[in-house]
């Protein structure tokens, strides 16, 4: 094993905590659920605030660079209320794009971590995603946008909003997330970090997989090939799976 892959492996030992983003990451990004928001996104802005397409496009583009996200533009440059935007972008029958994962559901019980959602959407889009999927018990805590006070990731206030909230350091923590910007940002507080369904070898991201359900795989691999003959974190993992 490379040197450099040695010390990320390593890194993993130290995780006890899992934070998982949950659009585009728990389900796949082919699932059309982010298709509806973004255009809900931009309904918003044509019926609400009565701007043209080219405005709608530029402001967009402009805002996710500048601010991390649409929403935060939207609140500070254009004095949008919060709740009223996230009402609408979110108010849409989201459990009609997502079926139930019997395989994430038993992937989440044996991955050895204490997991947290951590989503720049609401609490109550969370809560009706990990319903659908089936695996909402997994998750006793979910840290949305309005918990790092309307301030989404890749901020770095959202994060250690999240750290004192959870009582833990970076160093502990594995974040898994879809968007490179993201994981950029955790690795650079020190964090562990999966891409899932993103590119290889993007700048902070540890690893990558297909698919959220991949990552059991990987750990256990890694766990393998970091200490061959030492099944200690392989045995927590079935210790915790059959709790
Ligand atoms: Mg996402």
């Amino acid at each position: 094993m490379p040197a450099r892959l040695t010390v990320r492996s390593a890194r993993l030992r130290e995780v006890s905590w899992g934070l998982f983003d949950l659009d585009n990451t728990l389900y796949p990004k082919g699932s059309g659920v982010m298709e509806v928001i973004s255009q809900r996104i931009h309904d918003y802005m044509a019926q609400r605030l009565k701007m043209d397409e080219d405005t709608i496009q530029t402001l967009r583009s402009r805002y996710v660079g500048l601010y991390g996200t649409t929403m935060r533009g939207l609140i500070l440059e254009h004095g949008v209320d919060a709740e009223d935007y996230l009402h609408y972008v979110h108010d849409f029958p989201v459990e009609q794009f997502l079926v139930r994962s019997d395989r994430l559901d038993q992937v989440l019980e044996e991955l050895p971590w204490q997991k947290v959602i951590f989503t720049s959407s609401t609490r109550e889009h969370a809560h009706l995603v990990l319903g659908a999927l089936g695996v909402e018990r997994h998750f006793p805590r979910v840290y949305d946008i309005r918990d790092t006070g309307y301030v989404g990731k890749p901020a770095g206030s959202a994060f250690r909003t999240l750290f004192d909230g959870i009582h833990a350091e970076p160093q502990q923590c594995v974040l898994l997330d879809d968007s490179v910007a993201n994981l950029r940002a955790a690795s650079e507080l020190g964090m562990a970090t999966v891409g899932v369904g993103c590119q290889e070898g993007a700048e902070g991201v540890d690893w990558c997989v297909e698919r959220v359900e991949d990552v059991l795989g990987l750990f256990e691999s890694l766990v393998k090939a970091l200490c061959p003959g030492d099944e200690g974190l392989s045995t927590t993992i079935h210790r915790r799976a059959n709790d």
